[in-house]
């Protein structure tokens, strides 16, 4: 059981090149525009195999990639060589971030919540609001679990080839085991699960919420300073 199988079956997350990827970089794209107007240092926080990271150094800022999966950070790594990037790409531990306070102008945490129990994230929003210059932004981007797992119906097809096989919520819902199938092979995933009203009374505690945007029924992009 694990996020190795999870992230090499879907694209979405670890191919850059993928139709899947693409999308959600231009879902984001039109977003992140609107809330980092001026250039900075930027840490993209689980950053994956480094597609948000591309983009912004594309677009002119200076970025630091950050994940704790040599998996993830292997593939970003080949991506930057193909790419050309001058992205660094760290292994670290996003409840433990080796950096000084007050170093970066932004710091972008897309689509990881679900790696987090509720002091894990706690952790990384301190870590975050502590490694963020003042009035630097952070930018969080996630699905509501909790309202998305009522509707996540076994059969419901997930990318080109896996469909949800089962669906297996701990008694009190905080964790949610996923099996995906394909024609060939399943596994199966354990998800932290997250509702919107619980990631901001989190957040709360350590920032100030300075704008959101509604993705989709279950997805949003909310912006935070620093407290
Ligand atoms: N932000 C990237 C994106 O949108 O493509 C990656 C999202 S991926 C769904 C979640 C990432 O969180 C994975 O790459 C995983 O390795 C990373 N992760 C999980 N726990 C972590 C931790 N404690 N510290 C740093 N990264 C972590």
């Amino acid at each position: 059981m694990g996020f190795v199988e999870y992230y090499s079956a879907f694209k979405a997350y670890s191919d850059i090149n993928s139709d899947e990827y693409r999308k959600r970089i231009e879902n984001l794209e039109p977003l992140l525009m609107k809330f980092m107007k001026t250039r900075g240092r930027v840490l993209d926080l689980a950053c994956g195999v480094g597609g948000f990271s591309f983009l912004l150094e594309d677009l002119g800022f200076n970025v630091v990639g950050l994940d704790n999966s040599k998996f993830m950070l292997e593939k970003a790594r080949e991506f930057a060589k193909e790419k050309e990037s001058r992205v660094e790409f760290i292994e670290g531990d996003a409840r433990e971030l080796p950096f000084e306070n007050n170093s970066f102008d932004y710091v972008l945490f897309i689509d990881s919540l679900v790696h987090f129990e509720p002091q894990d994230l706690a952790k990384v929003f301190r870590e975050t609001a502590r490694v963020l210059k003042p009035g630097g932004k952070f930018i969080l981007q996630f699905t509501d679990l909790r309202a998305l797992l009522p509707v996540l119906v076994n059969g419901q097809v997930v990318g080109a080839e896996y469909w949800v096989n089962k669906v297996l919520p701990d008694p009190e819902e905080k964790t949610v085991v996923i099996e995906f199938q394909s024609e060939k092979d399943s596994f199966r995933v354990r998800f932290n699960v997250w509702g919107k009203v619980a990631v901001e009374l989190l957040a709360k505690l350590y920032f100030r919420k300075i704008g959101e945007e509604r993705l989709n029924e279950h997805s949003y992009f909310q912006v935070y300073e620093p407290k």
